[in-house]
């Protein structure tokens, strides 16, 4: 590394939080939410005002939520001004800044749709091109990419974020995160954890290589503490390396599953072989990707509250939900300059859970494990809408399961299911196993015995040597006339 190049890092990390916080705390995460708010109310004069005191004292859910609500109608007031987007979109809804007072008052700011992302990013753009840093681009659904803009104190947010989330998993300066990421995947988060941990100070490699034995023999090498990969390609090494390996012995702190859902089956089978927690680990691309991590008591993930607010709304009618109840997650980006969203709808379901946490949150929310996206879910039979979640939880429980994929057809008036599974050991065995798990499903059996579904098609299949990225759970052909 050039000198030049040297002084640039070091005098960026000075600008981390999450340098400042001891690595010895219980609750790293904790301390260092609570650091941002200390030091907001130290530099800012507004938030002082807006809280109408002089000294902060303990921060508690109530003043973190005026800072919250302070942090709002500043990045509201700023994109007002700066973005031709929602200065029209505000404008004609006739609303400012002062009139955000209370939680409640958010209802009345309107919803930023994916869709407008995707038709004009330049629309939201608050700063001359020049002073951005990096362009992002992802894929939407509805095809067209997104673009988000960030400046590089938007980048270093984003990196402060990355490194304060692996603290809370126990990873230490002085230790080692392995880094595992299939290379197919279209973008590279490997590259950008790698950067991240380099700007933070802690030690990182990537790995990602599909090749069991060359994945355990860097991380005995490096004496790897806490690994950070794509859920299914970790799960894959797991299942293929268990047998063959002692995993236990590497004493891991942590394995953060990312990118992918973490269903229950998959945790208990991690958590055996390697003998650690197996925490899951939620991001949107359009906030940066850093934004929620699940902590050791595992009953959802804790957010970065300090720089984004997620509210719970009813899909249908866009109404804010109460905490506890499930419905469509909206992201704030409260610290963003390049290209802020506000009250951005994700389309991902879940639900908001109020602090304290048993693991020592006080200010800090959580959302509950996102079930996936809302058009995700499918009707089988008589049921109700099915998540893929459901069948990862009954399929990937049995022992060997590396995939699966699902394909609805409707020959007649029964709906079809036909699954192919990746198995690791006896065939015959496994698909036994693989169809007791599903026919045990309640929504299935009910449907079975209600005459709307075929005998369900079970097909094996041998484990590939090359790692294909995880299957799209469920391919609907049914012909459809409601749509
Ligand atoms: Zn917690």
């Amino acid at each position: 590394m050039s000198l030049k190049k040297r002084i640039i890092m070091a005098y960026a990390r000075t600008k981390l939080t999450s340098r400042k916080v001891s690595e010895d705390v219980e609750n790293p995460l904790h301390d260092w939410v609570q650091l941002k708010v200390r030091n907001t109310f130290k530099r800012e004069e507004g938030f002082r005002k807006a809280l109408g005191r002089d000294s902060l004292g303990d921060i508690d859910r109530k003043t973190f939520e005026e800072y919250q609500l302070y942090k709002f109608r500043k990045q509201m007031a700023y994109v007002m001004e700066n973005s031709p987007f929602y200065q029209k979109m505000y404008g004609e809804a006739g609303i400012r800044p002062e009139d955000i007072r209370t939680m409640a008052d958010l209802d009345k700011v309107p919803l930023t749709d994916p869709d407008d992302l995707a038709e004009e990013p330049f629309l939201f753009l608050c700063l001359s091109q020049s002073k951005i840093s990096r362009t992002f681009s992802t894929s939407g659904t509805s095809g067209k990419p997104k673009r988000l803009f960030y400046t590089s104190d938007d980048l270093l947010n984003i990196v402060d974020s990355i490194a304060a989330a692996l603290r809370s998993t126990g990873l230490k300066s002085s230790e080692t995160l392995h880094i595992m990421f299939p290379a197919v995947v279209a973008w590279d988060p490997s590259l950008m954890l790698e950067s991240a941990c380099k700007v933070a100070g802690l030690k990182s490699i990537v790995c990602s290589d599909v090749n069991v034995d060359e994945q355990m023999r860097v991380m005995q090498e490096q004496q790897t503490k806490v690994i950070i990969g794509l859920t299914s390609f970790i799960y894959r090494v797991t299942v293929l390396a268990r047998d063959k390996f002692d995993l236990r012995s590497l004493g891991l702190k942590a394995i953060i599953c990312s990118s992918e859902p973490l269903s229950e089956a998959v945790r208990h089978e991690m958590e055996e072989a390697w003998g650690c927690k197996c925490l899951s680990q939620y991001g949107l691309t359009e906030m940066g990707l850093a934004t929620t991590i699940e902590c050791h008591v595992q009953t959802g993930l804790h957010i970065n509250e300090a720089d984004f607010m997620v509210e719970v709304i009813d899909p249908d009618t866009g109404k804010t939900l109460p905490p506890g109840e499930e419905g469509e997650l909206v992201w704030t980006s409260l610290s963003f300059q390049g290209s802020p969203l506000l009250r951005y709808r994700s389309y991902d379901i879940s639900k908001f859970i109020v602090p304290p946490c048993e693991c020592g949150h006080v200010t800090v929310g959580k959302i509950g494990k996102p079930k996936g996206r809302r058009n995700a879910a499918t009707k089988i039979g008589l049921g109700e809408h099915i998540f893929p979640t459901l069948f990862d939880e009954a399929i990937m429980k049995v022992h060997g399961v590396l995939n699966y994929q699902l394909v609805l057809t409707k020959p007649s008036f029964r709906d079809h299911l036909h699954f192919t599974v990746e198995y690791n050991g006896d065939m015959e065995k496994g698909r036994e196993e693989v169809l007791r798990a599903i026919t045990d499903l309640e929504e299935i059996r009910s449907s079975m015995d209600n005459d709307l579904l075929d005998p369900i098609e079970v097909e094996m299949k041998e484990v590939s040597l090359e790692f294909t990225p995880k299957m799209k759970p469920i391919i609907d052909q049914r012909k459809r006339f409601d749509e």
